[in-house]
């Protein structure tokens, strides 16, 4: 992968984590621990669709690491997911938190339309379980799935979903999402940064000028799913649209995906980021 130069110093920030509160393995005080391991200057949490996170992960960064208050909004435009990434918002914005407690309910309705597709299809999983599966993350299909499992209903993760789960599975249903404006303006509304997450190969480049013309500030640039081609594709658009360029290593689990700071950034991205979002220095 084609990384960021090194600045001189070397102070690094990931801009891009999970912990449990959405589909991330750590809790939050475990990946702060991991990234003062990691010898990283800055981490940002950016949970899907959750800010849950962010008071323990403040209460356990203090002053050893800057913590960035961030979250991943899921977006969709037609058949293309869009993820959000909000820097530097308001955790505590009371329409933000509302919006997310509707988004959270919403979800939990489409699992429990799935459970009910399920047992007409003769495959009946325990709702009680499915929820407790998801502990205090967002619940999803994975959670779904664990009890398709349990109650032998699959043979595989990999079974489940095509059999019922997945786009061609029995019992799909899509999964709720925010309109990308929607998403745009909830971050923006509650103080944070709005960064278009992993555009990867889907996402053509009149998408993203058009986000960037509904007020997008910036495009991730760094992922572990970016190559080198990728990285320079949206530094060309970075630079066209006048949008801040950041990246992360999307870090979910110890050994499942990149480590945490395997993809990052120079500190100066930050300085960048809090301009727009007028957070004082
Ligand atoms: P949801 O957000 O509820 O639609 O669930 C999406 C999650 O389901 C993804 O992040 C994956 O972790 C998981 N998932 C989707 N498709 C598959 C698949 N074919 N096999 C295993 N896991 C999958
Ligand atoms: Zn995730
Ligand atoms: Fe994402
Ligand atoms: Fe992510």
């Amino acid at each position: 992968m084609d990384r960021p130069p090194a600045p001189p110093g070397g102070r690094r920030a990931d801009l891009h984590a999970h912990t449990h509160f959405s589909d991330g393995a750590l809790s939050p005080e475990a990946l702060v621990a991991l990234a003062l391991e990691r010898e990283l200057a800055a981490l940002a949490i950016t949970d899907h669709d959750t800010v849950e996170a962010l008071g323990p992960a403040r209460e356990a960064a203090r002053d050893a690491i800057e913590l960035v208050p961030g979250i991943e909004l899921s977006s969709a435009l037609g058949g293309l997911e869009l993820h959000l990434l909000g820097y530097f918002l308001d955790p505590a914005y009371e329409p933000l938190r509302e919006r997310l407690v509707r988004f959270r309910a919403e979800r939990m309705g489409r699992a429990m339309a799935i459970v009910e597709r399920l047992r007409e299809l003769g495959a009946p999983v325990d709702p009680d379980e499915v929820v407790a599966a998801a502990g205090p993350g967002v619940i999803g299909r994975p959670h779904l799935a664990d009890a398709l499992l349990k109650a032998g209903h699959a043979e595989t993760l990999d079974d489940a979903f095509r059999r019922y789960l997945g786009r061609h599975g029995q019992a799909f249903i899509p999964r709720p999402a925010f309109h990308p404006e929607e998403a745009i303006a909830l971050i923006h509304s509650a103080g944070g940064v709005s960064v278009l997450a992993h555009p990867g190969a889907l996402v053509p480049d009149g998408v993203i000028e058009e986000l960037a013309a509904e007020g997008l500030r910036g495009v991730e640039v760094w992922h572990p799913q970016h190559n080198a081609t990728a990285v320079r594709r949206f530094r060309a658009l970075a630079a066209k649209r006048g949008l801040i360029e950041t990246g992360g290593s999307d870090f979910h689990a110890p050994g499942r995906s990149t480590n945490l700071g395997d993809v990052s950034v120079p500190a100066s991205v930050l300085v960048r980021l809090k301009e727009a979002a007028g957070v004082p220095e």
